[in-house]
Parts: C-alpha cells; sequence; structure tokens
C-alpha cells in the first residue's frame, strides 16, 4: 500500500464519469480549518477513486469574475487557483475572505507590489497565474479581452471569454442549450451576453420543435448595475441607435438557424432587463399557447409564472421573488418568464422575459468550462450538476 497524500476534496470521491482522473496535490488549495466546511481531507491510497479537479483562474474579479468565482468553487470536479485584480480595491477583501490566491492582472512589478502595503497578499502577475490554471475565465470589462488571448494563447490555458467581446475574436460563442456540443474540447469560447442568453434559453427549445423560426424582439435594457456609478441614463429613455440591435445577430452565433432581428432601449432602471418577444413559427408547428408553456417549463433555467396569480408583475417582484430565494447576492440565474404574458396566436407567438443581466450567464460558465474540458458531452447533464451544486453552495 503506497505512503498516500492528502488530497483536498470538496466532496467525498464520486462515482461516474469524473472519477479516475487527476491525482495531484495541489499547492495552492485552501487548507482547513479555513475551509473546513468544505474541504474534507482524504488520504489516496492505491484503489481509491480518483476525483478531477479542473484548474479554474478567474481574470477580473468584479461582477462577472466574482459570481464565476463561487460557482466554479460550488462544483466537486473543478477548483479557483486564483482570481485577479489590477489594484488593491475593496473587491480584494471578498477574494480574501473566500480563500481565493490573489494574483495582479498585471506582470508588472510595481503593480503586483501595490498589495502589500494595503494588506494583501498577491502571489503574482497574470503569467504566474496562467502557470498553474488549465482554464482561465475572462471577466474583463467588456473589449479589452483581445490584448488578455494572446497571454492565454502563450501560456497554451484554454479560454472563456464574455458576452462584452466580440465572437470573431474569440473565434466561438457558448450557450449551455444551443450549443455545447460544439465546444467540447475547443481551445476557447466566449459565454454570450445576459440577454443572449436570456433569448437563447426561451428560443432554442422552440426552435428545436417547430424545425424554423423568425423572431422580432425589443430589449428593453437597464441602465446601469445595481453596484455601478458611472453609466445611465438615469432620467431618460435611450434608444440604441444602430438597427438591429447586436442582440438578435448574437443569438445566431450560438443557434445560426434562428432568424432573428432585435431592436434596444436602455431605461433607468438597475434590477433587470425585459424581453418583448414576437416569433413567427413555421406552418404546421402543433403548438398551443399552452404547449409553448409545457415547453418551456420541460427546460432548465426558465421560470415560468403567473404575474395576476402570484402578484409579480414587474422586474422588481421578480428581484424580490430572486432574494427569497436565497442565492447570494439576491441573484437569479434563471429567465423569468410571466405565464399570463404568453400568447400564441395562429404562427404567431407573443411573450415577454425578464433578465437579471449579473447572473444568468453564471452557470453557462460552468457548463462552459466542462465543454472545452470536454469532461461532459451532455448539456443537460452538465446544467443538472452545475445548479445543483450551486443550490448546495447557497444552502437552498
Ligand atoms: P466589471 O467592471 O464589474 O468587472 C471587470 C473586472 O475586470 C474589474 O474587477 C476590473 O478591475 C477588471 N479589469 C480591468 N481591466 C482588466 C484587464 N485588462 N484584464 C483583466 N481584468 C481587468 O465588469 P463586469 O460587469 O463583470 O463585466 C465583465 C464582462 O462580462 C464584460 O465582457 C461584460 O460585457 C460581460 N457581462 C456583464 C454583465 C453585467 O450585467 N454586468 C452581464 C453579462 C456579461
Amino acid at each position: 500500500m503506497s505512503q498516500g497524500s492528502w488530497l483536498p476534496l470538496k466532496y467525498p470521491p464520486v462515482s461516474g464519469p469524473y472519477k479516475e482522473r487527476i491525482l495531484s496535490w495541489p499547492w495552492w488549495a485552501r487548507t482547513p480549518p479555513m475551509c473546513e466546511e468544505v474541504f474534507i481531507g482524504v488520504r489516496f491510497e492505491e484503489g481509491m477513486e480518483r476525483v478531477m479537479s479542473i484548474k479554474v483562474a478567474i481574470n477580473g474579479y468584479g461582477t462577472i469574475g466574482k459570481r464565476v468565482a463561487d460557482a466554479v468553487d460550488a462544483q466537486d470536479d473543478m477548483v479557483i487557483i486564483g482570481v485577479t485584480k489590477t489594484r488593491p480595491s475593496f473587491g480584494c477583501d471578498l477574494a480574501v475572505r473566500k480563500g481565493y490566491p490573489l494574483y495582479c492582472t498585471y506582470d508588472d512589478a510595481t503593480k503586483i507590489d501595490a498589495f502589500a502595503p494595503a494588506g494583501y497578499e498577491c502571489h503574482g502577475g497574470l503569467s504566474d497565474l496562467l502557470k498553474v490554471a488549465d482554464i482561465v475565465v475572462d471577466c474583463s470589462p467588456g473589449k479589452v479581452g483581445a490584448a488578455n488571448k494572446e497571454a492565454y494563447v502563450n501560456a497554451g490555458v484554454k479560454y472563456i471569454f464574455q458576452g462584452g467581446e466580440k465572437h470573431a475574436m474569440a473565434g466561438m460563442s457558448y450557450t449551455s442549450s444551443a450549443n455545447h456540443q460544439e465546444n467540447l474540447n475547443g481551445s476557447g469560447t466566449r459565454v454570450v451576453s445576459c440577454n443572449t442568453t436570456g433569448l437563447s434559453r426561451t428560443l432554442v427549445p422552440l426552435y428545436e420543435h417547430c424545425g424554423s423560426l423568425s423572431v422580432e424582439c425589443t430589449m428593453i435594457r437597464r441602465a446601469a448595475d445595481p453596484g455601478d456609478s458611472a453609466k445611465g441614463p438615469i432620467n431618460a429613455i435611450k434608444p440604441v441607435l444602430k438597427v438591429p440591435s447586436h442582440h438578435g445577430p448574437d443569438v445566431m452565433t450560438v443557434k445560426p438557424q434562428i432568424d432573428i432581428n432585435s431592436m434596444a432601449v436602455a431605461v433607468p432602471t438597475t434590477l433587470m432587463h425585459c424581453h418583448s418577444i414576437v416569433a413567427t413559427l413555421p406552418e404546421g408547428h402543433g403548438l398551443t399557447t399552452e404547449r409553448v408553456l409545457e415547453l418551456w417549463s420541460n427546460n432548465p433555467r426558465i421560470i415560468i409564472m403567473n404575474g395576476g396569480e402570484t402578484g409579480i408583475t414587474t422586474t422588481a417582484e421578480v428581484m424580490e421573488y430572486a432574494r427569497d430565494i436565497g442565492r447570494k447576492w439576491g441573484d437569479l440565474h434563471e429567465i423569468f418568464v410571466w405565464e399570463d404574458g404568453v400568447k400564441l396566436s395562429g404562427n404567431t407567438l407573443y411573450y415577454f422575459q425578464a433578465i437579471h443581466q449579473e447572473s444568468d450567464v453564471i452557470p453557462e460558465n460552468v457548463d462552459a468550462i466542462r465543454a472545452l474540458m470536454g469532461t461532459e458531452d451532455d448539456w443537460r447533464v452538465s446544467v443538472a450538476k452545475t445548479d445543483a451544486a450551486i443550490a448546495i453552495y447557497n444552502g437552498i
């Protein structure tokens, strides 16, 4: 029998597709007692099952980055090996509290050294983090990803960008229900924006049922995130004067068969986006309003509620409902569809849906990691695993 080594596992060894993979003593892992409620020390001996742990780096620990970090931390087949901050600001405290090793976004020694006087241990620059990562989730502000991509490619690390980046730059795009298979074992992808993710959630099942779909939609967008003091408008409705807006065409990066156009306006709210959607179904679609609702309720990450019956008639109540569910930050990973706002008239389907912009893409990032790493080829299995683990993590 071998001497054995202590393996930090989030849960006892699992069976099924995740066993018999990587075995290593990850020097970066947090050790008990800091995370004793999460990690269980297990002595590895010959014959024991081995658990795969995909080493995930988060580059850009902001609104999306901190949420993706926790969603990854919730899973038993992946682990956060480090998160980056550009400078020692208040977001570092959360990373420290969570036990995520802190790195600087840049390799510049002066910038790395700036963390220590502020009381934070910085483990190095981005290059140091990439050396120990299997995959990096880039959560930097939109349009800075292209510069980061070079570093990822040079380090030989797989990468996931967010919706603020262009499809062409990333080379691939991703949503769990639309094109998980196409992303399997890829070197990099882009999880599409919150709006595009929301559109895909309800349109892809419709397309798969009907075989063709033509869509016109209007995105009524929140002006800024709740934690953002720099954006607006605060006293206007601001149309996006580029028609169509990028949202519809963006859906076609993950499901090119859906024929879709969109327009967008920004309104003075921070809570959610709301979509007003008109979809034309092909002749012989065989659906009724009730069957459309049934179709959606058989698909993950869609919540359908009746506004009249529940009193959830605006995005304010939707967000209050989300806070009641109990996910961190009051997040709502699901797309919210008002049952009484859905109407199929002949071949034309009308509906409204609400999107929690800060969080609907979060579980998709976890599924995208499994797709690129090639560890789960069935998107429904990945979604179920991701969501169950997040629910346990949040105690719900
Ligand atoms: P954010 O501003 O909240 O966070 C970005 C983080 O990246 C900050 O911590 C910032 O300091 C850091 N950063 C700055 N320059 C960097 C660089 N060069 N490399 C790495 N990190 C850098 O932004 P966010 O809202 O989290 O958005 C991140 C991405 O997610 C964008 O592409 C955005 O379009 C997309 N997205 C945002 C939302 C949303 O509602 N916030 C929803 C879906 C997708």
